[in-house]
């Protein structure tokens, strides 16, 4: 079953408003097995909806499911019913029951109803209206055919709170009577490190465009996912191959995965500190403290979370961290001795099992020839585990186990400090995982 989703609106074309209805509607659908054939975007224009819905209709293969919101207000500039009556070449007719519900609908605010509102009673003549316990907006439930081929066409209001619980609880029984047979399941694994390019050529075959389940990569925020879409008769059969089709992306890609759906690297880390009873204290420079925000994004995190220190100038790197003078002399504050010293010194000062320090340039000034703007030095102390035994005469500040790289970040002040942050915790991951940072 193939749907095209239509949504009316002028701020949606203008771009003031974004068209969240269209990918709620298409999410619901692939979850349905209906597949979305297209999203359309038009403006409040009679002749321009009339002559969508009209090329729609009358392809030769039209699609089962028209599904459009917006336009089914009581303005001037709601223009659906009136463009789908006139498609249809049918005229209008009042629904005496959803005019009365609108009278009431404003008696029960204490108001009289508006002349103008008696204009959402009207639906196209033959269609039926649709329910909405939320507003004065019916929805309207039209069939047209084509050719011997039905085309179900559902209006809905454009309003996000009043469109989903009508898609709930009128359009979902619909489609779903309508697409026996086919179960569309969705995956998505995470990813940080390497490029979109990079992961593809490690997943190679698996992202061929005849596979089922497909795999694809979108990227957000520097976070490369696998986007898994399986396609089966039966939940069961769609269930196995996506497994299957998960074992394989991991086996491609080991640990460079971090996490699914929903999963945040912040996330993937806590856990494994919460695993190993770990703690962690963080000294940020060019990322002012994001690093101590994604670890305190989740709740719980005083678990593991200690202490973040933000110490921008030299002056408080020296006085809150106690990083050596000399050391900010002779190498600079963005450098591998430094970050060593603050994360030594945050570890020390919070009493935690890790420490993550960030220093770095995020532009888009502060560039020189050898650190240009991008520059990032991140260092990760780590007290050794207070089971293992120490050597004789050791004390145990100085079983700290620390590390230091410098990276060259791409892109502009806000993605620069972004990725910053997350390669801290990237590193932190890997370490967590006993493994060397893969990238
Ligand atoms: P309408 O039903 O056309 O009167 O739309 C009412 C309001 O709902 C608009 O002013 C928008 O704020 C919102 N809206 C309409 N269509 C959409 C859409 N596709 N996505 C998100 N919001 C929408
Ligand atoms: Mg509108």
């Amino acid at each position: 079953m193939k749907a095209l989703i239509v949504s009316i609106g002028d701020e949606l074309v203008l771009g003031q408003t974004l068209d969240t209805n269209s990918a709620w509607i298409a999410a619901r659908l692939a979850e349905l097995g209906c597949d979305v054939a297209a999203h359309v975007t038009v403006g409040d224009d009679k002749t321009a909806i009339e002559s969508l819905l009209r090329q729609t209709l009358q392809r030769d293969d039209p699609p089962d499911l028209l599904l459009i919101s917006g336009g089914l207000g009581p303005t001037e500039d709601d223009l659906t019913r009136e463009a789908l009556a006139d498609t249809l070449g049918v005229g209008l007719t009042l629904h005496e029951p959803w005019l009365e519900q609108i009278r009431t609908f404003f008696r029960q605010r204490g108001r009289e109803m508006p002349r103008r509102n008696s204009v959402q009673a009207m639906i196209p003549t033959g269609a039926e209206l649709i329910w909405n316990d939320h507003g004065t907006a019916a929805g309207i439930d039209a069939r047209f055919e084509r050719a011997g081929r039905a085309v179900r066409v559902l209006a809905m209001p454009g309003v996000p709170g009043e469109m989903k619980p009508m898609f709930e609880k009128s359009v979902r029984p619909i489609v779903s009577g309508a697409s026996v047979g086919a179960v569309i399941l969705q995956r998505t694994l995470h990813t940080f490190g390497l490029g979109e390019s990079s992961v593809a050529e490690r997943l190679g075959d698996l992202m061929r465009r005849d596979r089922n389940p497909s795999v694809g990569t979108t990227v957000s925020e520097a976070v490369v996912s696998l986007r898994i879409n399986a396609r089966f008769a039966s939940v069961q059969d769609a269930i196995n191959a996506t497994e299957r089709t998960i074992a394989e992306c991991r086996a491609a890609l080991g640990n460079l995965i971090y996490g699914a759906d929903g999963q945040t690297l912040a996330q993937a880390v806590a856990q494994l500190l919460t695993q190993e009873k770990g703690t962690v204290a963080t000294a940020e420079s060019c990322t002012g403290g994001l690093v101590a925000k994604y670890l305190t994004d989740i709740p719980g995190s005083s678990q593991y979370f200690q202490q973040g220190f933000v110490v921008y100038s030299n002056e408080a790197k020296r006085q809150r961290l106690g990083v050596n003078e000399n050391l900010l002399h002779v190498h600079g504050a963005v450098s591998e001795p430094v970050v060593l010293a603050m994360a030594r010194g945050a570890r020390r000062l919070a009493g935690s099992s890790y420490a993550l320090a960030i220093s770095g340039i995020a532009g888009p000034d502060g560039g020189t020839p050898t650190k240009p703007v991008g520059t990032v030095c991140i260092a990760l102390a780590h007290l050794a585990p207070a089971t293992r035994p120490l050597a004789k005469g050791v004390d145990r500040e100085d079983e700290v186990n620390a590390y230091a790289r410098t990276f060259n970040l791409p892109g502009d002040r806000a993605m620069i400090r972004d990725r910053a942050a997350k390669t801290a915790l990237a590193m932190l991951r890997f370490r967590l995982l006993g493994e060397p940072l893969p990238f």
